[in-house]
């Protein structure tokens, strides 16, 4: 699952240990994490870097395309950073401060999240859609993995469902920056996943 975070605007010192920039209010960011779903794929062989390209997007911003046919179940990338928990990531300046609700936390079933502005690779940059041609899957070591859900042609963009997952309460404005724009058919309107009855 994708966190989704609004991070506060800070320095980018690269390299260094990152701080929080001055606290302006707002000690909580709220959001939300991406959700792995429950793909049963084979495990990883990622032996080829090319199933995939980066370039920018209709969707939104950046975005994530087949290099070449994929196959159903195909894993293609996993999602790489640094694993954390929920609240030191939360507490990390914003890496893009133009997309300040563009989250790259993906949370684990531990509860512990991938923060992929750590050592990310391009599998962040991958955009959400409510009919995506991905999901995502966590192994048994805590690596997350994004793999083909149907046949992809050679040249698609490469989608998932963020499945959103948030700690807290939102805000109104935080819910319209999580306002899904994919423009599939039956799009939810959100990129937040459904609130789960406990
Ligand atoms: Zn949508």
């Amino acid at each position: 699952m994708l966190v989704a975070v609004d991070r506060k605007q800070g320095g980018t010192s690269k390299g260094g240990k990152r701080r929080p920039g001055p606290s302006s209010g707002a000690a909580k960011r709220g959001g939300a994490r991406k959700a792995a779903g429950s793909a049963k794929v084979k495990p990883a062989r990622l032996t080829r870097s090319s199933y995939y390209v980066v370039r920018d997007s209709a969707i939104h911003g950046r975005g994530v395309f087949a290099a070449r046919p994929i196959r159903n179940k195909q894993t293609i990338i996993e999602y790489r950073g640094e694993r954390t928990t929920w609240d030191e990531a939360n507490t990390r300046p914003l890496s893009d401060p133009d997309n300040p609700h563009h989250t790259f936390l993906f949370g684990l079933d531990d509860g512990r999240v991938i923060d992929a502005d750590v050592g990310g690779n391009a599998a962040r940059w991958i955009n959400h859609s409510c009919r995506p041609n991905c999901e995502t899957y966590e192994d048994e070591d805590d690596r997350v993995f994004i793999a083909a859900r149907r046949a992809i042609a050679r040249g698609e963009e490469l989608t998932y469902d963020y499945q959103l997952d948030w700690q807290g309460r939102l805000s109104k404005k935080e819910r319209e920056a999580y306002v899904c724009r994919c423009g599939a058919r039956g799009c939810r309107g959100t990129m937040l996943a459904k609130k789960k009855k406990r």
